[in-house]
């Protein structure tokens, strides 16, 4: 039986039934942009965020996009951003005419070093820095890159694409982020039937800023404050985030629990999993949306062998990226560049079945024993 490395369509029963109704209903009325569904789901992605604003937008990209014009990064400024992430936390960056630099990965928990990036800090002065959190899990120092943003006045936003659901010191990553962003793109751990994403913090100045921005920078209908463009999210996609919505604690669950399985019974095999970071986390929970474990070509050919599909997230450092010529890199120890070379990600996706995990664990079992 081959075992995909992600399944989308593994819905609840029921669950596209109810979508088609909606869709139906919505169609029926012509209501296609904003109204309804779109105020519902940023009320529902507050309170599980546990952030006082929700503004949800067009996709992921836009909303570091607009997370960073609305703290005024443009022109002139630098922003510092990991080494190690998905292309799009690159390009927002220059896409808002700032200039990214980015810095080196920990070998430990696979974000963004904080070290490096304190001496990055130091030398370049930035305005804003951008600290992602991959895999489904929180980067080990995010409460010391808050503090140090904070007194050092580097405006800090988090890319939460990877992190919906993750929660740290018994709070929702989000929370206590100046300012954060999350994606609905149909792979990630809340998806659309399309794209989306949500802009979330708890300054209102912000908050406002973001939602003018995307919508054209208008203050009334006629009436544009500022030069934003169109980033508004659909009914539809809204609808479909809402549907899921009533599902996402059982889809954590059970990624969850598949990621515990593999954290206990590869080690045996002697493998290097990576876990995520604990310690600081007393009461939080790792939704581990990615697994990852070193040692690579060979073990790609036997998995191909055994129909288990894998990922290799990512396969290059942002600043070994064609497109990366001419920015700024800080430091030469290219921890990132090794990483992306050892990096596996193993099959891991909300009901994910037992059957399928033991194929997954048979296979492992074949090659490493
Ligand atoms: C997916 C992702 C994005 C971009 O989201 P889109 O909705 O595809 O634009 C940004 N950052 C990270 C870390 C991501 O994984």
């Amino acid at each position: 039986m081959a075992v995909p490395f992600i399944d989308i369509k593994r819905f609840e029963p029921g669950f596209l039934e109810k979508w088609e109704t909606k869709v139906k209903e919505l169609s029926a009325v012509a209501q296609f942009i904003g109204g309804a569904e779109v105020a519902e789901l940023e009320k529902r992605l507050s309170e599980f965020t546990e952030t006082k604003y929700a503004v949800a937008c067009a996709n992921g990209t836009d909303a570091l996009q607009l997370a960073l014009r609305a703290m005024g990064v443009g022109r002139g400024d630098t922003v510092l951003v990991p080494d190690s992430t998905f292309w799009a936390t690159f390009e927002a960056v220059v896409n808002v005419g700032a200039d990214p630099v980015t810095v080196d990965t920990n070998e430990v928990d696979l974000q963004m070093d904080f070290e490096e990036f304190k001496k990055a800090a130091e030398k370049y002065k930035p305005k804003a820095a951008i600290l992602v959190h991959l895999y489904g899990w929180a980067s080990a120092k995010v409460l010391e890159y808050r503090k140090f943003c904070n007194e050092k006045g580097v405006l800090l936003l988090e890319d939460g694409a990877q992190c919906f659901g993750v929660r740290i010191q018994n709070e929702s990553i989000y929370k206590s982020a100046l300012i954060s962003t999350t994606s609905f793109y149909p792979a990630k751990v809340l998806g659309a039937a399309g794209d989306g994403g949500a802009v979330f913090t708890n300054d209102e100045a912000l908050a406002t800023m973001v939602r003018q921005l995307a919508n054209h920078g208008r203050t009334s209908h006629y009436g544009h404050g500022s030069i934003g463009w169109n980033s508004r999210m659909d009914s539809l996609q809204a609808a479909f985030l809402n549907l899921s919505l009533d599902h996402i604690q059982a889809r954590l669950d059970s990624r969850i629990s598949i990621a515990k399985r593999y954290q206990k019974e590869l080690p045996a095999l002697g493998i290097n999993v990576i876990e995520p970071p604990t310690g600081f986390t007393e009461n939080g929970y790792c939704n581990a949306n990615i697994f990852s474990l070193e040692t690579r070509p060979k073990l790609e050919a036997h998995l191909k062998e055994k129909g288990i599909a894998f990922g290799i997230i990512y396969p290059g450092a942002m600043s070994d990226q064609p497109g990366a010529a001419g920015y700024g890199k800080f430091g030469d120890k290219n921890i990132a560049r090794k990483i992306c070379a050892s990096i596996l990600n193993l099959p891991l996706f909300a009901y994910m079945n037992d059957q399928e995990f033991d194929e997954v664990y048979s296979a492992l079992k074949d090659f490493f024993k």
